[in-house]
């Protein structure tokens, strides 16, 4: 797409700094990182942002590159785990975001933030805090809701 930032990307006419790229995918760091080595994995053929307009085929071999360069984040930055991310909501071509996490001890360790917040709706980021402990007849019967309106 003409004017599309990541198509821009993709055909040279922007920098990037690559670390990983196939016939169908480019991984590159994120120009504006909010941790090291936070990389940005793009479809090469400009799709729609949401994750769920992508083929099929094309989904399941983005899922599968993506571990090549999830592994390759561990090991080129020495860290034990790589968050993924897929909210598509600052450019409309399909992106996943990976945050190395940095600092986590060799052996699994509970890591969680002191504050707990709650979104009643998008504020253009995704949070992976806690919320407020629900009860949980309120949340079965959201989970109702959802099932009678997705029953075929
Ligand atoms: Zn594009």
């Amino acid at each position: 797409m003409k004017n599309c930032t990541f198509c821009k990307i993709i055909r040279g006419e922007l920098p990037s700094a690559k670390i990983w790229e196939n016939d169908d995918f480019l991984a590159i760091l994120d120009v504006n990182p909010n941790t090291k080595g936070m990389t940005l994995f793009l479809t090469k053929q400009h799709f729609d942002s949401y994750i769920n307009s992508l083929p099929d085929g094309t989904y399941n071999k983005y899922f599968q590159a993506l571990k090549k360069v999830t592994s390759m984040l561990e090991k080129g930055l020495a860290v034990k785990r790589v968050a993924v991310a897929i909210e598509g909501m600052a450019i409309n071509h399909a992106h996943i975001k990976l945050y190395p996490l940095h600092g986590l001890k060799d052996k699994f360790e509970e890591v969680l933030a002191k504050d707990r917040v709650y979104f009643e709706k998008y504020e253009g980021f995704l949070s992976t805090q806690l919320g407020p402990t629900k009860n949980i007849g309120e949340l079965r019967k959201l989970a109702e809701e959802i099932k009678s309106k997705t029953r075929d």
